[in-house]
């Protein structure tokens, strides 16, 4: 059994939901259970969100199964019923809570625009996805004052070779060739 009903009120999560109203499709089956009425089914619902990482907007439909018994209202579970077992009441199912449970706890808490979304740059916000190159030359001020001091360190570069040290009375000629 098929049917569509809409999304109610604040049926999403933190980063991500349902927008209100939209249709959610129900793929239903139901067995009549000596207590009850066994509900198995898959919701495909519709979501909507911000990627976590670069905030922009997210679209897709997201599928989540679920099973319930629906138990009669005059049926008590070998007289220890619990609490929060659900009711059938006047012979109508209520599947909010039911679908409320299974797609918001499936929901992804951190949904991503795309799996290697490079997302915003630490220092401007600036989107990574449009500038792949995108960087900052001008470093922290203390970090370039510790890269002068390192450089007042580093050892002078070596002269020469070792050995024939003898004055040749020529100039130095740094024409060494690499490659
Ligand atoms: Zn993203
Ligand atoms: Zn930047």
């Amino acid at each position: 059994m098929r049917l569509s009903v809409p999304a109610p009120e604040d049926f999403g999560v933190e980063m991500v939901g349902v927008p209100e109203g939209a249709a959610i499709e129900l793929d239903l089956r139901l067995e009549a259970v000596l207590e009850g009425v066994l509900v198995t089914g898959t919701a495909t619902v519709p979501l909507e969100g911000e990627c976590a990482r670069c905030l922009d907007p997210i679209a897709s439909t997201f599928e989540a199964d679920f099973q319930e018994l629906f138990v009669y209202p005059d049926t008590r579970s070998g007289g220890n019923a619990e609490d929060d077992e659900l009711r059938l009441e006047d012979d109508l199912i209520d599947l909010e809570p039911v679908l409320r449970d299974a797609v918001l706890l499936a929901l992804p808490l951190s949904p991503l625009c795309r799996d290697d979304c490079p997302g915003l740059c630490a220092e401007c916000g600036a989107r990574l996805a449009d500038d792949p190159d995108h960087h900052h030359d001008v470093a922290d001020p203390r970090w370039a004052a510790l890269q002068d001091l390192a450089g007042e360190l580093s050892p002078e570069p070596p002269e020469g070779g070792r050995g024939d040290s003898g004055p040749r009375g020529s100039v130095d000629q740094q024409g060494k060739q690499e490659g």
